[in-house]
């Protein structure tokens, strides 16, 4: 990049950080820093009119497109790497109302997707509770003597599993008779039989399962059959 005249990276006002220890051809003022290259002399951002402007780092891209499009003056700061023979962008320089003006912007932006997430939560609240409340349902339909309380707290179960939260696609699925049933069945073990105190005794996942399958299904049959059960 032969720098003859005033740079301009992508048509934008360019100051270079100074690699080498150069005085202002202008006003002899230096080392500068900071440098604009006017015919190829070095100029002091006081001498070019950018006195006034405060460095931007890059880094933040929403704040720096936003400080540019505030500031009605601005420019890129560019240092050459002599490694890979470019220059490469630093940051900006902008007015410092501008900065201001764009910091506001990007706070109340940060503040708006704050109150998204918020009602984002309770949505998802909502949608929990109301999965639970169906699950609950589906369960008591299924299993007619099963208690309601037992109902509620499998649902509840079912709905916190997995990824810690049911979608809506998921709590469809989830729904499917084969879902609700080993939803249950699952529900069972862990309250009616001894199942887990024999997982933490030593005995193999089967060999407790085998054990306690008479019981599982002798809840099972009295939650479905409750309704003919009290009649006969
Ligand atoms: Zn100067």
């Amino acid at each position: 990049m032969a720098l003859s005249a005033t740079p301009r990276w992508a048509g934008r006002l360019v100051v270079v950080q100074a690699l080498k220890r150069k005085r202002c051809a202008r006003c002899r003022r230096g080392p500068l820093s900071l440098l604009v290259l006017t015919d190829g002399a070095p100029w002091c951002l006081v001498c070019a009119d950018l006195g006034h402007l405060v460095f931007l780092p890059r880094g933040d891209t929403a704040l720096t497109r936003r400080s540019r499009e505030e500031s009605a003056l601005s420019a890129v700061v560019v240092r050459f790497n002599r490694r890979k023979s470019r220059y490469e962008r630093q940051g900006v320089l902008v007015e410092e109302a501008a900065l201001a003006r764009a910091e506001a912007r990007c706070l109340a932006d940060a503040e708006a997707r704050r109150r998204r997430r918020a009602r984002d939560a309770r949505r998802r609240a909502a949608e929990d509770e109301r999965f639970v409340a169906a699950f609950a349902a589906e369960i008591l339909r299924l299993f007619p003597g099963c208690p309601a309380e037992r109902a509620r707290a499998i649902a509840a179960h079912a709905a916190v599993r997995g990824s810690g939260r049911v979608g809506r696609s998921a709590a469809g699925r989830a729904l499917t008779e084969g879902a609700v049933i080993s939803a249950v069945v699952a529900g069972v073990r862990h309250v009616d039989t001894p199942y887990d105190q024999l997982l933490m005794r030593g005995v193999a996942w089967n060999e407790a399962r085998r054990r306690i399958a008479p019981t599982v299904e002798r809840v099972l049959r009295a939650w479905q059959g409750a309704g003919e059960e009290d009649a006969g």
